[in-house]
């Protein structure tokens, strides 16, 4: 089984989605099931109603778990695990108050020296402190594996001190939860981010320390940089799932570009049913990726051209399927869904003629045109070109001063798309997009 294992603490960021996606392409490849599991062992930084959230995104991206637990309902499983170690002698209860912990980082500090426990510590304060954790007794020999994008990664005794896996209220920590949830539920294979490299020897430990012998294999991804080239954290708006979908940015567009973020892909557009045919893990480049909107504008752009106008007009929330074809117009000029809404509601909106940069007579010429135009919208003209010529002839009005204005009380834009393969759509609403501001 494969999994993806979300905290309730914070938004989706972009790398969250990437492990989520590599997760479930390869549970696809493998024929193996994909797991969401909420880890929700951080009470005090859990926020409610993330969790919901999380899924409906996952839905949204059509990566949907064939089974969704919450850790936190297995801590009873977890405390059996750790009462098993304690009995083993592979765990033990450690009774230093957070003081003496404290002062003993201090000290090291002090010598230049990095902290490490000292499992003689243990019972030093048994009398003061009524409530122990329990930690699992640290490594003599140096722990290995192989990463599937790193490479093999070692890590030495000194590393790896004897760290807490119950809290002394009885919670299990993160990387006890994960570890014996990983061996419950069968996990083959996990990809997820960088930041976890270091705990990856640590639920080794404890998977070892359990007699579990299964072999997972191990893939971090590399951290995601900005456009500044420092690593993207949650203030760069762009790396929140939920802004760029509030950016009309489409879930598979996004899916295309994470997976082509740092890979060599066959094609430059796919969907993720097709890149589940030759998506290789071992192909994502180690090196650090940076995030270029430019280019998931781009990949937005050519999935929005694969949609039909019927489908078009679906997602800007009408049936009406000449705004889905006017909308694809728009893709010349426009790269996300509100982008191009703005462009249509340009359209339909009363038309701003008072625009003193466009020269002194300027707003009389719209004027006169304006009206010349609404009693051609009487009787739709089929043609631009008959269109145009009437207009031409009723107002008197030539070249540039006859097609500025009539750009903006079309459009209402100065510059923008031919007209002439604009007509064809905006006859049919000629009524409605002929309104001025404030006449
Ligand atoms: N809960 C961890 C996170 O959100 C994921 C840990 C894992 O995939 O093992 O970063």
């Amino acid at each position: 089984m494969l999994r993806f294992a979300p905290s309730p603490t914070g938004d989706m960021h972009i790398g969250n989605l990437r492990a989520a996606i590599f997760n479930y392409i390869i549970a696809k490849q493998k024929g193996e099931k994909f797991l969401i599991r909420i880890e929700d062992t951080d009470f005090a930084r859990n926020i409610e109603g993330k969790d919901k959230e999380i899924l409906a995104t996952l839905n949204l991206f059509g990566l949907m778990g064939d089974m969704v637990v919450y850790q936190s309902h297995n801590f009873e499983r977890h405390r059996h695990f750790a009462d098993h170690l304690l009995q083993n002698n592979k765990a033990f209860y450690c009774y230093c108050t957070k003081d003496f912990l404290e002062k003993k980082k201090q000290e090291a500090l002090e010598q230049r020296l990095p902290f490490r426990y000292d499992n003689t510590w243990a019972m030093l304060q048994k009398d003061e402190n009524p409530r122990p954790v329990v930690r699992l007794r640290g490594s003599m020999e140096a722990v290995c594996f192989e990463d599937t994008i790193k490479g093999k990664l070692v890590f030495e005794p000194h590393e790896l001190d004897s760290f807490v896996i119950l809290r002394e209220d009885g919670v299990p920590t993160y990387n006890f939860a994960c570890a014996c949830d990983d061996m419950i539920y069968d996990i083959s294979f996990i990809v997820r981010g960088e930041d976890h490299v270091s705990n990856t020897p640590k639920q080794i430990l404890v998977q070892q320390a359990l007699g579990y012998t299964q072999t997972l294999g191990y893939a971090h991804l590399p951290i995601i940089l900005g456009e500044n080239g420092k690593k993207m954290s949650k203030r760069d708006t762009s790396s929140s799932v939920h802004w760029l979908l509030e950016q009309g940015f489409l879930p598979q567009a996004i899916i295309n570009y994470l997976i082509s973020m740092g890979n060599k892909t066959p094609t430059e557009i796919f969907t993720l049913q097709e890149a589940t045919e030759w998506f290789d893990i071992a192909s994502v480049a180690k090196s650090p990726v940076k995030f270029d909107i430019k280019r998931l504008r781009y990949i937005n752009r050519e999935h929005f051209k694969k949609l039909t106008e019927d489908d078009f007009a679906l997602l800007l929330g009408t049936q009406d399927v000449r705004i889905g074809a006017l909308a694809k117009l728009h893709l010349e000029e426009a790269s996300t869904l509100n982008e191009i809404r703005q462009k249509l509601d340009l359209i339909f909106a009363p038309k701003d003629i008072h625009a003193k940069y466009e020269g002194e007579d300027f707003h009389t010429e719209c004027l006169e045109l304006f009206y010349v135009l609404k009693s051609m919208a009487e009787e739709p003209i089929d043609t631009y070109e008959s269109f145009k010529n009437i207009a031409i002839k009723e107002s008197n009005l030539k070249g540039k001063r006859f097609f500025k204005p009539l750009r903006i009380l079309l459009t209402g834009e100065s510059h923008g798309l031919d007209l002439g393969a604009l007509y064809p759509y905006l006859k049919f609403y000629l009524k409605d997009i002929l309104r001025i501001k404030g006449e």
